[in-house]
């Protein structure tokens, strides 16, 4: 056989030749500037339709923000890269700020059509909507009308937004600059250290136990010394959106989160309601791991910790081999297309400083292509991780024939091709595993997933929808913050813990996050919701594929009810529907009691 050899470093010269000084991406991105101003000038005279004659002025309209939105995005994806491969690009750090402030005139101009439409009489609307021009965008056009119309009037909800950047945001930002100013002393081996908290954090899977304690407890002190800071900041977040939402005549808090996620509070209950009522399996696994461990029952501070010492390597190009050949078998399209983004330098996978953490997947709209930022060093989880964000760029691609109108997918279901495409990859990574160790290893990575989804973004959620109904009475105080926490690790972890982390409201970036209202539960529901895909692609084999793609194609024009019924005859407002993908996760917690009991 002969070997393939992909590249390990990334084509960007395709797109704009020459880096962050490329002259191609600075005239692309004055022509976006350009386009931009032209645009705003000609809004001023965008009125409300009168009549069914208008239909051409919003197709025009429509139109004109398909070709500003996606160079836009097309400039921003390949500066992001730019900077993900070298931190150090100062060029690169300058065009970003650049393209931040495109993107917030873009997002007022967008505002601004939203609300002129939403003035539309209901039934010149109704007839504009059944035009051939305009009905294959019914659902988004209708969804801007909507948001519209439960906002305040322009004038309050811009004095809102402005307002929001020194009152709102800038406590998010005060957030960051808190943590980032704390310093963590330590010894290791003998050595004074001063750490970061993300170095900190990140000795939670080490694997010398009195390591794991006292970093975790070094950091509890921390976030104790400066818990009256984070406590008055994240008081101040849920107060301005509090009185926001108040204002609107919004009552309760997961109106937003709901809406944003195009879901339905019965579809959320069901998904909390199944997993409240399979915790049992997950708390089994737990204190068989804390027995691993020597313990009586489970600390914070192991719940990261390593079980087995069994590391397997897989290179680069046996890393990509594995991942087509399993790709394969669940359809000829995601595995043809994987291999074109191996060949053509579609993935930065190499090993070398300055490059950012971490991995991610981002889109090229107007060249309809993808890059994969990750670093590859040939464990397991790379690989995992390499399949992951090619799940999402298949995503992308599954969408190219669909107009830029239809493509906003949510955070719910933005996680559905990548976690499809992971599974495919950790699964048949247990399957092939050469000894009982490596498989428990694997397992247990598996497993680790469903923990954080079940039980610590349950946790989460938990605290943050209590905390937020004490906020409307007055300020909830640091010592309150940390019982709530407490009380929620405890309910979502099953009783499984000795050990809690009251001050986990404070350490977790999540909860100060302003852009975005309730950081957590669509991490869950992704998860759950593609693993319900992943076993009826299991069941029907590679036919599957078509519809799989059709489902991708529909992610962005429909509620996740109405998407899950037309693609998977499932109503997801039942229990029943998030029972079938938590079995799946209770088979590898079975799987792993097993083996780990054989051993003994
Ligand atoms: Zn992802």
């Amino acid at each position: 056989m002969i070997e393939q050899t992909y590249p390990v470093v990334w084509d960007l010269d395709r797109f704009f030749e020459g880096g962050s000084n490329s002259p191609s991406l600075r005239s692309h991105l004055d022509k976006v500037k350009e386009k931009l101003g032209s645009f705003e000038t000609r809004l001023k005279d965008f009125d409300s339709p009168t009549s069914i004659a208008d239909v051409s002025n919003i197709e025009k309209m429509v139109n004109e923000l398909k070709d500003i939105a996606t160079n836009l995005s097309e400039g921003g994806a390949v500066i992001g890269c730019f900077l993900a491969q070298d931190t150090t690009d100062k060029q690169a750090a300058l065009l970003q700020g650049e393209v931040g402030s495109l993107y917030a005139k873009f997002s007022s101009q967008m505002l601004t059509i939203q609300q002129v439409l939403s003035k539309t009489k209901e039934t010149v609307w109704e007839e504009l909507l059944q035009t051939t021009e305009l009905s294959p965008f019914a659902f988004v056009l209708n969804e801007w009308r909507d948001e519209a119309k439960r906002m305040l009037s322009e004038k309050e909800e811009d004095m809102i937004t402005t307002l929001g950047v020194d009152g709102y945001h800038s406590w998010g930002q005060l957030y960051d600059l808190l943590v980032g100013d704390i310093r963590i002393k330590l010894t290791i081996d003998g050595v004074q250290k001063e750490m970061s908290v993300g170095q900190a954090n990140n000795l939670s899977s080490h694997e010398d136990a009195t390591i794991r304690k006292e970093s975790f407890e070094a950091l509890e002190a921390a976030w104790t010394d400066k818990e009256e800071f984070f406590a008055k900041t994240l008081n101040h977040i849920a107060g301005f959106r509090l009185a926001i939402y108040e204002k609107r005549g919004w009552d309760s808090v997961l109106e937003e989160p709901l809406h944003i996620n195009r879901m339905k509070e019965e579809t959320l209950n069901a998904m909390w309601g199944a997993i409240s009522k399979n915790k049992a399996p997950f708390v089994e696994y737990l204190n068989k791991k804390s027995a691993m461990l020597g313990e009586k029952q489970m600390h914070w501070y192991d719940l990261d910790a390593p079980v087995s010492t069994s590391t397997e390597k897989m290179d680069y190009q046996q890393g990509a081999e594995f991942i087509l050949k399993h790709f394969k078998e669940f359809g000829p399209k995601l595995e043809s297309f994987s291999r074109n983004a191996f060949e053509k330098g579609w993935i930065e996978a190499e090993d070398r400083p300055n490059k950012r953490p971490g991995g991610f997947c981002t889109g090229m709209p107007v060249s309809e292509e993808s890059r994969i930022f990750m670093t590859y060093s040939g464990s397991m989880s790379n690989v995992s991780t390499l399949a992951h964000e090619l799940g999402h760029a298949f995503h992308s691609y599954a969408l190219r024939p669909v107009h830029w109108m239809n493509r906003q997918y949510a955070m719910g279901v933005a996680e559905t091709a990548s976690t499809f495409a992971e599974m495919i990859v950790a699964d048949a990574a247990v399957k092939e595993a050469k000894t009982d160790d490596e498989k428990i290893a694997l397992l247990e990575d598996k497993i680790q997933r469903s923990v954080a989804f079940f039980m610590n973004i349950h946790a989460r959620f938990l605290f943050e929808t209590r905390f937020y109904e004490e906020r409307k009475n007055g300020i909830v105080s640091a010592a309150r913050l940390n019982e709530l926490m407490e009380l929620a690790q405890q309910e979502a972890y099953g009783d499984a813990l000795d050990t809690t982390h009251p001050h986990f409201w404070a350490s977790k970036l999540h909860f100060y996050i302003t852009e975005v209202p309730f950081y957590n539960f669509p991490y869950t529901f992704g998860y759950l919701f593609s693993l319900s895909i992943y076993a009826k692609a299991i069941s029907e084999g590679a036919n599957f594929e078509e519809k799989y793609i059709a489902l991708l194609q529909d992610t962005a024009v429909m509620s996740v009810e109405d998407l899950a019924m037309k693609h998977l005859n499932e109503d997801i407002t039942q229990e029943a529907f998030w029972i079938k993908g938590i079995d799946l996760c209770i088979q590898d917690v079975s799987e792993f009691i097993q083996l780990t009991n054989a051993k003994g």
